[in-house]
């Protein structure tokens, strides 16, 4: 078996007094999807957070493509990257949020080169071009010059996911990427998404979509208190999971 594009081992996180990651191993394949349900305060966030070094890990290590994040070994001895080299690798993992956080003050077509043009220096037109061709992808061609406040909710998750994408990053995580939309507005995000796991996108996504989780996830994995309590195909964890609490909580989303 080749290296798991994200190996996850023995993470242990707490905040003060409250251990919110209790020992998690996970590990996901290059091109495959995740889907990560679980009741709120189960770890969902932090976990992702982990894995881009938005939270540093109290134990355990985690490897984004054979590279620890976060750290440098030598030797047998680990060494802690200094902010340039965590923002450099926080780079190649794209992170799209619940409440898409888009800057409000840059255009569309801005805020997808923002980061390619000031975090990697890229050149201005090639840059440019890419970002037209994302939103392109994303089914926005005609909002390049909107500003974020003049887009539905949907659309702006849309511009997020281009955002996302434009660092070329080898992973994506998404955290709940629909829950702050109206109803009518969480298909066009969930299509946007599911064309990128077609295209072999390697993605965790948290989510209370279960439909989505049944179409698109390779594996679905079930948190509760900071365990990953069952984890596996679709059919199984969703149709015939095997403990109590997984059983409880699909009861009450389905
Ligand atoms: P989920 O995403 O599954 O809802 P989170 O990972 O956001 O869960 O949170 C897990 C627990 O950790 C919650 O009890 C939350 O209040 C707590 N928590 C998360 N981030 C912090 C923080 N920065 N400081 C203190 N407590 C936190
Ligand atoms: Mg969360």
């Amino acid at each position: 078996m080749s290296t798991p594009m994200v190996d996850v081992k023995a993470v242990h996180k707490s905040f003060g007094t409250l251990e919110v990651l209790r020992g998690i191993d996970l590990e996901v394949r290059a091109g495959e999807v995740t889907v990560v349900l679980g009741p709120s305060g189960s770890g969902k966030s932090t976990l992702l957070r982990t894995i881009n070094h938005l939270e540093k890990v109290d134990s355990g290590w985690i490897s984004v493509d054979g590279a620890l994040v976060g750290y440098r070994s030598s030797g047998d001895k680990l060494y802690e990257l200094r902010e340039r080299e965590v923002l450099k690798q926080r780079t190649q993992i794209g992170f799209v949020f619940q409440n898409f956080n888009l800057f409000p003050h840059l255009t569309v077509l801005e805020n997808i080169a923002e980061a390619p043009l000031s975090a990697l220096g890229r050149p201005r037109k090639e840059t440019l071009d890419n970002a037209r061709r994302l939103l392109d992808r994303v089914g926005l061609a005609d909002k390049a010059d909107a500003y974020p406040k003049q887009l539905s909710g949907g659309q702006q998750q849309r511009v997020a996911i281009a955002r996302a994408l434009a660092l070329e990053p080898k992973l994506l995580l998404f955290d709940e990427p629909t829950s702050a939309l109206d109803p009518e507005l969480v298909g066009e995000v969930l299509d946007v998404i599911k064309d990128l796991a077609l295209q072999g996108t390697t993605m965790i996504v948290v989510t209370h979509e279960i439909g989505f989780a049944r179409e698109v996830a390779d594996t679905v994995v079930f948190m509760d208190e900071g365990r990953i309590v069952e984890q596996g195909a679709p059919g199984d964890v969703l149709d015939a999971p095997r403990h109590e609490r997984t059983k409880a909580f699909l009861s009450k989303v389905l």
